[in-house]
């Protein structure tokens, strides 16, 4: 069989692998790219493969890296089935129609662009349509249960401890005589993290696709979440200002309430408003609350519902969120997008990342050339919205709210296996951390290769 890296590999981003065989033509994931324009650039390049052609697809989770372009996928020919776990479908359902909203108004803009410069108008990647079109080809499976799904593919989902819903894949391919098992870990969570499970430890694998996002980081303790929630809130609350915070929707958004939660039961915390400023990442805390089967001990049992507290505000309506601009009270402020690309918490850093009494607080991973990476990495002045606004605000970071292990935790991972895979693909991370880890698997005495996207890989005789 052939394996084609066709993203996610010395990127984060994109992740989608397509494989080969004789008789059956699959993908794992069909993520889009994200982060710079240049990166942006390559959701519009013609698949490498080709869609009406592709028999399955095996999601790993719903965010939109492994699963957004799904929807072009389909509105491309592709009339196979996507198998995933129920959340991941429930969860894809809003992620997809809010990624094809992003598509559509991204789109408008460039073409005023456009039409200015003298060049036709583009079409949008895909639309509300192509995202709803989608769905019908998902199919629920269910966790640690072997699939035949034709009589040369079986496939197993594992918890992947990253995000409800997420799964490492367990392929086995039957080829010519020989069967093969290829491992995807999808992205891999933190262990001991509230809400989700730990990732589950595989055994074997003749072919192992591991992430690397945080190939070269060590996490802070998750133990120390909580302390530094509290520790930037009361920082800012004295200062008189807003504590604004970029959150992806899914997973992070709702550790953070689970904290907030904790904080405020605990008594220590100061009693001011949360806003929960993001109609997706509302919509996401519906689908946790229904998926309460996949919770660990602790969120099972600790709270009723950890989701819903006192100082907790859902702002569903933009009249809403605009009036926070003028709130006059110290807050915290949750909005999208995660890396500050698009979403909410854009007019919320124009009004308030040139105050000093504000503080920016960024939990989760920031793409090369996301603005969030830009007002993380220290610049003085960003642009945005068409203007240019220069940063005062304090801005901290806190790692541990991170949904990727990091570099122990990924070798304790990749050391559950009883004996060495004959190839460990690193994947899933810039060039830089992907090569740390790859070495420091290489030490530990595994056979490791860090592709390129469009790189091709013959498994077995093909
Ligand atoms: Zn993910
Ligand atoms: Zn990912």
């Amino acid at each position: 069989m052939d394996l084609t890296f066709c993203g996610a590999a010395k990127i984060v981003t994109g992740s989608c692998y397509w494989i080969k065989t004789g008789k059956t033509q699959i993908l794992v994931d069909c993520g889009m790219f994200q982060g710079s324009k240049k990166t942006n650039r390559r959701n519009y390049e013609p698949f490498k493969f080709k869609p009406e052609k592709i028999d399955y697809l095996f999601l790993t989770h719903a965010h939109i890296d492994h699963s957004g372009l799904i929807p072009k996928l389909v509105a491309n020919g592709f009339s196979g089935k996507i198998f995933t776990t129920d959340a991941t479908i429930d969860l894809c359902e809003i992620m997809l129609e809010d990624s094809a909203g992003i598509q559509i108004m991204e789109t408008e803009h460039e073409n005023k662009r456009r039409l200015r410069q003298g060049l036709p108008p583009r079409k949008p990647l895909y639309t509300i349509e192509d995202a709803k079109n989608s769905m019908q080809f998902f199919e629920a499976v269910e966790y640690d249960r072997l699939y035949n799904i034709n009589d040369t593919i079986e496939v197993r989902y594992r918890d992947a401890g990253h995000i409800l819903g997420s799964s490492i894949i367990e392929l086995f391919v039957k080829e010519n005589g020989q069967k093969k098992k290829l491992v995807f870990s999808g992205d891999i969570g933190q262990w001991n993290v509230p809400i989700v499970k730990d990732p589950t430890m595989i055994d074997e694998a003749d072919y192992l696709f591991v992430e690397s996002t945080y190939g070269d980081r060590l996490h802070e303790g998750v133990g120390l979440r909580n302390e530094l929630l509290l520790k930037y809130t009361v920082e800012t609350f004295k200062k008189g200002g807003k504590l604004l915070i970029p959150s992806f929707a899914i997973e992070r958004t709702q550790e953070l309430l689970y904290s907030f939660n904790d904080l405020i039961l605990s008594g220590s915390f100061p009693d001011e408003k949360i806003f929960l400023d993001s109609p997706l990442a509302i919509k996401a805390t519906e689908i946790f609350k229904k998926y309460r089967k996949y919770y660990d001990k602790e969120a099972k049992n600790e709270y009723e519902h950890p989701f819903t507290f006192p100082n907790l505000v859902y702002n569903h309506e933009t009249e809403d969120s605009i009036k926070l601009n003028n709130y006059g009270k110290p807050c915290i402020i949750i909005a999208g997008s995660g890396m500050c690309t698009g979403g909410r918490i854009r007019h919320h850093l124009k009004h308030s990342l040139w105050d000093p009494k504000n503080t920016v607080l960024f939990v989760g991973y920031q793409a090369e050339g996301s603005l969030g990476r830009y007002i993380l990495e220290g610049a003085e002045r960003v642009k945005m919205m068409g203007l240019e606004i220069i940063v005062k605000a304090d801005i901290r970071k806190i790692n541990s709210f991170s949904a990727h292990a990091d570099y122990p935790e990924l070798i304790k991972w990749t050391q559950s296996f009883t004996e060495k895979p004959e190839t460990v693909f690193v994947v899933h991370g810039e060039e830089k951390s992907a090569m740390a880890l790859s070495d420091k698997l290489k030490e530990l005495g595994f056979d490791c290769h860090v592709p390129e996207i469009g790189e091709v890989f013959t498994i077995g005789e093909s």
